[in-house]
């Protein structure tokens, strides 16, 4: 095997030698006189080339009775800023294939060797590529399911290539309870309060780990209605007065949205839809980014339609700014709380950032 020739050892050397914090995935090297193996880049002393042996991965190394270095800690060193962004990449790229690509694949085109691209996918999602690849598949496939006319449509635009896989599939999926898929809310206990703002009545609705719903309402008899419809499974219940203070904030925030506040929140929604929601919120206050320059950020050029979607589909008024997307031409678009509203907020931060400036 080539793997093993003079000159691949060579090019190892050489990223040893240069400390070469690219090459790390690619291999570890492990000292005889010191029984420790390392990643490229560990600052320790640079061994003796005649003690030095590779391995393709730390468990390679230990089966050979290595220990790992304490400085370079070759198996538990947190990712990179740039091994994150690459693995972005990947997510998104599994999102939008058709056929999941084998893991050699992916790891050729992140670069690492697949021992170690496996692990590092892990670790940055939380998923393996191919629970990833399957999880985003499903989305698409729900989404599709909801909002086209019949099923068979919706498995060909989800990208399935026989009906029956697609069956196989969701209905082993349809089990598993990541937050994006539990539909309607099942098994998640959500408490709510309501308050008058300058755009009317507004619910907020929470899960113990941030925000999941921020509507408008015209009157504050349907409000808690609304929370019930959102996520008809979950236990609901009406907040006492310990929420009062995220109230006051969610108000304040809707009334100035230019302050720095930060809220937590609990997004509810597939995977693509958090994409966008995430996008949203990436525009300030007094901006305006239109559906097509939304689908560019996600890297969907094509997707303006789908992205407007995910905008109708936002529970989370305001804090994500979905009224911050308008029509490529200027004007407003669909809101889902009503244009005027819309029209409104626009306005508001628009004025805020001409007077601040
Ligand atoms: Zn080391």
């Amino acid at each position: 095997m080539t793997y093993q020739s003079r000159n691949h050892d060579d090019a190892k050397w050489e990223s040893v030698v240069k400390r070469d914090l690219s090459a790390r995935g690619e291999f570890v090297y492990a000292v005889r006189t010191t029984g420790v193996y390392c990643q490229p880049g560990c600052p320790a002393r640079i061994p003796n080339r005649e003690n030095v042996v590779f391995f393709s991965s730390p468990d390679a190394a230990e089966k050979s009775g290595y220990r790992p270095c304490k400085k370079c800690n070759p198996k538990g060193l947190p990712p990179t800023e740039r091994q994150v962004e690459m693995i972005v990449k990947i997510c998104r790229y599994l999102e939008e294939v058709d056929e999941l690509p084998t893991l050699n694949e992916l790891a050729a085109r992140a670069g690492l060797s697949p021992w170690y691209f496996q692990r590092l996918f892990k670790k940055v999602v939380g998923l393996t590529p191919k629970e990833y690849a399957t999880f985003s598949q499903v989305s698409r496939f729900r989404k599709h399911l909801y909002s086209s006319k019949t099923i068979s449509e919706a498995i060909y635009e989800s990208g399935y290539s026989s009906s029956s896989r697609a069956y196989e599939k969701t209905a082993a999926h349809l089990a598993m309870t990541p937050t994006a898929f539990r539909n309607g809310g099942r098994g998640i206990r959500i408490t709510y309060g309501s308050a008058f703002s300058s755009l009317g009545w507004v619910v907020v609705a929470a899960t113990e780990k941030g925000i999941c719903m921020v509507e408008f309402g015209d009157n504050p008899e349907e409000l808690p209605g609304k929370v019930r419809q959102a996520f008809p499974k979950a236990e609901i219940e009406e907040a006492g007065s310990d929420f009062t203070d995220l109230l006051r904030r969610v108000i304040a925030y809707i009334d100035n949205p230019d302050e720095v506040e930060v809220f937590p929140l609990d997004m509810q929604g597939t995977v693509f839809q958090k994409r966008v929601w995430k996008a949203l919120q990436s525009i300030p206050p007094g901006g305006t980014m239109s559906y097509r320059e939304v689908a560019e950020k996600i890297e969907l050029p094509k997707g303006s339609r789908a992205v407007a979607g995910a905008c109708a589909s936002n529970k989370i008024a305001v804090l994500i700014p979905c009224h911050r997307v308008v029509k490529q031409d200027g004007r407003p678009g669909g809101y889902r709380w009503g244009t005027d509203r819309k029209l409104k907020l626009l306005r508001r931060e628009k004025k805020k950032e001409t007077t601040s400036k």
